[in-house]
Order: C-alpha cells, then structure tokens, then sequence
C-alpha cells in the first residue's frame, strides 16, 4: 500500500510541477475536488478527446456528435429519475467528523482483500517459478477461493440492501466487518443517509420569479431529449448513436482522490439506439469495443478487467464497467450501461411529446433501446498519467523521470533543441518548428546543456528531441532521439514531418483496434 501511495503522491505533484493539474483557486486555498488544466494537461485532455471522438464518431457513419447545453429544463432531471434517485449513502464518524460514502467504504475493504489474493499470487509464482499457472492457481487455491467468495458475499448483501433502500443494513454491514474509519480508526458511526448529488442554481433575476435549475450530473439526458431532432434531421436509421463530450457537475460526498473524483468534471459519452430485443448483442460489441480502444492506447492488457454490476441502477438490464489499475488500485474508468428504453420513455411521458421510432424495414413503431458508453476523460486523464509516470534506472547509476506517454496522446510532440544558442543554429532551429509547427505541437528550447534540455522534455512526455548541431549547417541533418529508448539517429531535416507522423499519427493508433 505504502508504495501504492507513494506513486499516487508522485502523479499529483509531477502533473502539478510539470504544467498538467493545479488545484482551483490555489491562491485563495483551492476549491475542494475542483481543478485547472494547465498548459500541458489541456492538449493531453484535447488529444484523449480527439482519440475518442475520432474512433467513436469520426470512424462510425451511423453515429453522430452533438453538443448540448449544460443548463436544461428542470423536469428532465425528474424524468430521468435524478431529483428522485440521484444519491449516495453516505456516513458521518462520530469522533473524527469525517463524512464518507459508505458504499465505498465496504468497497475499500474489499480492495484490501483483493490485495491480500495478489500477494498469495505472487507468493505462489515465485514459488512454482516457470511452472506457474495463475489462472489455475486463482480457480484452485482454497485460501483465493475463500477470500474470493468473502467479497461477492460482503458486495451482493451491500447491493441488495443498497436495492431495497435497507440503509441501516448498509450500517450493520459496516459494523460487522469492524471497518474504522481510515484517518482515526475509530468505528462510531453514525446512521447512513442518502443523499442528492445534483448542484442547484436559479435561472432568472428576480428572485421571486426564478426558476430552479440543475447543473447536468451526466451529459447522457441532452441526447436523449435531442433524439427525435438529431434522427430526423440527420436521417438516421437505427441502429445509430449520438455522442457527446462535455462537462457534467456532482456534489461529491467525498472526493479526495485528486482527479479521480472531482465536483466538475467532463464525460465522454455515447448513446447507441437500438431495436428492442438487439440491446444484448449490442451491449457485449460495445464492451467489446471500448475495452479495444483503450487497448490500442498500448498502457497494458493486464491493467484492465470488468467487472458486472451486481446492482443494477433503476434504467438498466445490464451494466459493467471498464476497471483500470490505478495506483490506488482497479477503479471504475468507464461505464457501458443496456439503459433498455427507460429515458426515452420517461421523457415521452413527461414531455408529452412522442419519441419514437419509424422501423421503414417492417413497417413498426417502437421506442428504441440504449446501450450507452460513458467515459470519464479526467479519470482517463488519472490513468494515462499514472500508467506513464516512471523512474528508471540508468546504466550510469542515474535515474531519469519520464513520463511515458502514449505519443499520439503527448502534449508536445517534438522540442527542437539548438545545440548552442549561437552561430546560427537557432536559426536552423527556428525554421524547423515554423515548418513542423503546422502539423504538430512543437517547442522551442535553448536553455541549459542539451542533456539537461533531453531530460525536461522526457519529465514532460514529449517522445521527440530535435537537436540541430554545426553539422546541420552543412549537411541539413539532425540528431533525433526518442524519448523511451533514448536511441539517438541522424536524419535529414526534409524526413522530420514524416517521422513524426508516423509515430504520432491518430490513423495508426486506431489500426491496432
Ligand atoms: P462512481 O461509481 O465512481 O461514482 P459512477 O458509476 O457514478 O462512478 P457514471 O455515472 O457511470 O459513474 O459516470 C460515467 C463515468 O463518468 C465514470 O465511469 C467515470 O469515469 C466518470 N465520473 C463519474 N463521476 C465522476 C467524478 N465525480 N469525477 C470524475 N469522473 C467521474
């Protein structure tokens, strides 16, 4: 765990130190759960969309992109079941005054059992050597298959209650297990409460006349009241998706986890409509499909699984999330949800209005069903950061900070590096990034040796260092290095565009989905 922390509290401070994260309002002490992208994290937030838009819209001709208000009618929060059901249980210790989601807090003591299987893992591998078979061993082993059946019994009793509104069975729950609360240890506990995550605020002048708003918990609800509009207009034919990216504000009971959870934070989000009776096969392809693309992105098969809902929100007939390991270990990344045709339904009864469908095909009329894809882009932000953080150890007993990105997703694709801020060469220099600047995002750098320039630029995950050297003056060639390998070549000046192209290029990405 304590190494876990460690590279978490790495994360934070190399994001803030090298332009990526800072707290909002930091000089008036930060807004809690609430952050600013700076230089370097607004283009890797660009880039992340930009790969998912890419794939999701740009790559599918039966789906299209939308960008709807964050402000909206105050009954589609009804309708949708957020006024009524928007909430998280939440607890309050006694001792340490400290508010905590108690769902979460079953879950956490869950994640420590899961840590306990892995460490029986690696017992067990380093035991059997080559011999291993983990998956064998994970099926087999009866102090794995033990800790196992604990957690799916600790989580379906959590659900269930969770289900039936049985908030004081939440309460025992946490009793029985004697989980304390983490800052203090103490187990006094108060009564779980439920409680609304919505933020409030007024539309209008006067105050007797304004009206209540809500700003939007997810993006999803502005498609589904744009569905008929966007079909119609756009001649869609189901199947066919609508997808969105854009803000979406929770009053977080408890958010301490840096970007992981935040009170502002942005969605990436698809709604795929579909003929009632298709949504199963539809829900396992878009599953399929998603896990694909953030496989393609190359930060590691084992560092994603699955994991099926036990319970399911009220709109749904099946759910499961994409989990990534983060260093605080496997957390929701994104979520696929068969939604069936509960929105649109729930707005048609609302509205008043009819949301549904022509089938041309056999002549039917139906309210389509759902399946949604909805990632958080700050929490794939947290794990493309987190994954790409490293220390490695050099040959020459050193160690170099890099930050291992993904180089379709890095901020700044090459620095140009004069070798000597004289004699011409920043000239040289300056005539590359004037060339190169149209298709890339480029910096300029003459500050300090090169070998000091080389490793700022490996701290901010730039994959490409251009150095122009005398030599470049005669034989228009420069040095190239990369920043995983920190091989170095010399090409020519010419070939640079097509170099980096071909590293960095969103088309060859996508290819290995
Ligand atoms: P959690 O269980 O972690 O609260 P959720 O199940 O409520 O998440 P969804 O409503 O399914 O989340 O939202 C879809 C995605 O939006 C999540 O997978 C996550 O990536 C992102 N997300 C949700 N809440 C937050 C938040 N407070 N901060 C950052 N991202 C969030």
């Amino acid at each position: 765990m304590a190494n876990q922390d460690d590279q978490f509290k790495k994360v934070i401070s190399h994001a803030k130190e090298y332009g990526y994260i800072f707290q909002s309002s930091e000089i008036y002490d930060g807004l809690s759960a609430v952050y600013d992208y700076a230089q370097n994290g607004v283009e890797l937030k660009k880039n992340i969309r930009e790969y998912w838009w890419k794939a999701m819209v740009q790559m599918h001709d039966n789906i299209v992109g939308l960008d709807a208000a964050i402000l909206m009618h105050p009954t589609t929060w009804k309708a949708s079941g957020h006024v009524d059901a928007f909430n998280d249980p939440l607890i309050d210790n006694k001792d340490s005054k400290k508010r905590y989601r108690a769902d979460v807090l079953i879950e956490d003591y869950c994640a420590k059992i899961e840590i306990k299987i892995e460490k029986e893992i690696k017992k067990a591998a380093k035991r059997f050597g080559d011999a291993f078979n983990k998956e064998e061993f994970i099926a087999t082993n009866p102090r794995v298959l033990g800790y196992k059946e604990k957690i799916e019994r600790i989580l379906l009793r959590m659900a269930t209650a969770l289900q039936n509104e049985a908030l004081e069975d939440v309460k025992l729950l946490i009793e029985e297990l004697e989980i304390a609360c983490p800052l203090t240890g103490s187990k006094n506990w108060t009564d779980v409460k439920q409680f609304n995550l919505m933020f409030g605020t007024k539309l209008g002048a006067s105050a007797d006349s304004a009206m209540n708003l809500y700003l939007r918990p997810e993006t999803a609800q502005g498609i589904f009241v744009n569905f008929l509009n966007v079909q119609k207009t756009g001649r869609m034919k189901i199947p066919f998706g609508i997808a969105q990216t854009g803000k979406a504000f929770r009053n977080e009971i408890v958010a301490r986890q840096f970007i992981f959870r935040m009170r502002e934070f942005e969605q990436m989000e698809l709604q795929f409509f579909v003929k009632p009776g298709s949504q199963k096969q539809w829900y396992e392809h878009w599953k399929k499909t998603r896990l694909q693309w953030h496989l393609s992105l190359g930060m590691g098969a084992d560092n994603y699984r699955f994991h099926d809902h036990e319970k399911l929100a009220h709109y749904a007939d099946a759910a499961a999330d994409i989990e990534f390991k983060f260093p605080f270990g496997f957390k929701e990344l994104e979520g696929i949800h068969s939604r069936t045709d509960f929105d649109l339904k729930a707005h048609q009864e609302h509205s008043g209005k009819k949301l549904q469908y022509f089938d041309h095909d056999d002549n039917t009329n139906y309210t389509p069903y759902v399946v949604e894809t909805s990632i958080g882009l700050d929490r794939m932000v947290l794990a493309v950061l987190s994954n790409a953080l490293v220390e490695e150890q050099l040959e020459n007993n050193t160690t170099r900070t890099v930050l291992k990105l993904p180089a379709v997703l890095s901020p700044i694709k090459a620095a140009i590096l004069p070798l000597v801020k004289k004699d011409g060469l920043p000239e040289v220099a300056r005539n590359i990034v004037d060339e190169l600047k149209w298709d890339f995002n480029i910096t300029y750098d003459e500050k300090d040796a090169v070998g000091r320039r080389y490793r700022r630029q490996d701290a901010n995950g730039t994959p490409f260092c251009i150095t122009v050297d005398h030599d470049s003056l005669k034989d228009h060639s420069v040095t190239i290095r990369h920043r995983d390998t920190m091989k170095q070549e010399r090409v020519a000046i010419k070939n640079l565009k097509t170099i980096i192209a071909q590293e960095v290029d969103v088309k060859s990405w996508l290819m290995k989905m």
